[in-house]
């Protein structure tokens, strides 16, 4: 199979599904406007930083990896950090040839500052306007819809809930459930998930990643979640290539899994690439998507993912397409806005590559 190079993966068009906002920031932004509201990082040079966030979230612990967003979130409590992330947030989907993406965060864990929910939610939208008006200005537009988490440790998936279905009009195209999954289990938020079923907003959850079946079988069967943030552990329910019940269920009902493989890696769900579970669910048939989780906490990006796929687990361009249209086959804006993306940015892109 010939090797693809960067620049070619980087043209090929993109869309994930799963990047938390918080997790994304540009080290050189978190060092300035750290500086800028007296918080202590663990280091001010951009490079190092960068590399302090990798080597902590190698650690192999989920908790270890949620510890570390404390530096990011510390510059995101006011209106001016939340502007400025959310701009260049899509400035660099769109240097990394990402066509569309769904963008996450938890309005509730930035509060501190003395924002109002719906003035965090506000401010992340007019951040992300402003940064899809310039990169279609420069020739690279990126459709960027807006996931709002509720934190599972906590008590406010359901207000979380509230404010989904409040933006739901003004780019907000659903919600999720984050934080550490062990001990907390989806069913402990069924009023927030009830409440959007009744208000017809999709959601995910994230599931499968710390904890097993018993966490996927509950986000679908007991919630009622389009999809699955990570759902690696899908493959307890698979023994030879046969599936069990839930695995099928998975399969034949097209739940999308959104797949992180170097997240997964940093956080013990998967031992490599090569061995990454998206390689073999693809091949048995399953929804799976390519995400990039936490740029900045994982030091990656969509072409970094997909040159690890390329180079490890013996990817070709024809896996990549597949990927990318899953994404958006199962992508929480209107089904027209797909389609066009599909068959007039990816489905020619990828051609032109081939
Ligand atoms: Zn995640």
């Amino acid at each position: 199979m010939p090797r693809i190079d960067t620049d070619t993966l980087r043209r090929l068009p993109k869309a994930v599904l799963h990047d938390h906002l918080d997790g994304g920031l540009r080290p050189a932004t978190v060092v300035e406007l750290a500086e800028a509201v007296g918080h202590t990082l663990p280091t001010t040079d951009p490079d190092e930083l960068a590399a302090w966030y990798v080597e902590a979230a190698d650690s192999g612990d989920l908790v270890r990896y949620i510890a570390t967003f404390e530096h990011t979130l510390a510059v995101m409590q006011t209106r001016e950090g939340l502007l400025r992330t959310a701009e260049e947030y899509v400035l660099d989907l769109a240097a990394d040839g990402v066509v569309y993406g769904e963008v996450r965060y938890a309005p509730e864990l930035m509060l501190n500052g003395g924002l109002t929910l719906p003035e965090v939610v506000e401010a992340v939208q007019q951040g992300l306007a402003a940064g899809m008006a310039k990169a279609a200005a420069a020739g690279t537009p990126v459709r960027v819809g807006t996931l709002l988490c509720g934190m599972r440790m906590f008590d406010r998936t359901r207000e979380t809930a509230d404010l989904a279905v409040a933006f739901r009009d003004a780019g907000v195209v659903g919600f999720d459930i984050a934080g550490a999954e062990d001990g907390f289990p989806p069913a402990d938020h069924l009023d927030a998930f009830e409440h959007l079923r009744r208000e017809n907003v999709p959601f995910t959850i994230h599931a499968g990643e710390a904890h097993g079946l018993p966490s996927i079988h509950q986000a679908l069967q007991v919630c009622g979640a389009q999809r699955i943030g990570h759902g690696v552990r899908i493959t307890d329910d698979i023994v030879d290539g046969k599936l069990g019940r839930l695995a099928g269920w998975v399969r034949d009902r097209r739940v999308a899994l959104e797949m992180c493989p170097t997240s997964n890696l940093q956080t013990g769900a998967a031992a490599s690439v090569a061995e990454h579970p998206i390689t073999a669910l693809k091949d048995l048939g399953f929804r799976v998507t390519l995400n990039t989780d936490n740029r900045l906490v994982s030091g990656t990006t969509m072409t970094r993912e997909m040159a690890l796929l390329v180079e490890e687990a013996g990817w070709g361009v024809e896996d990549l397409r597949t990927v990318t249209v899953n994404a958006l086959k199962s992508a929480f804006v209107p089904f027209d806005e797909r389609r066009a993306l599909i068959e007039d940015v990816v489905l020619p892109g990828y051609a032109a590559a081939l």
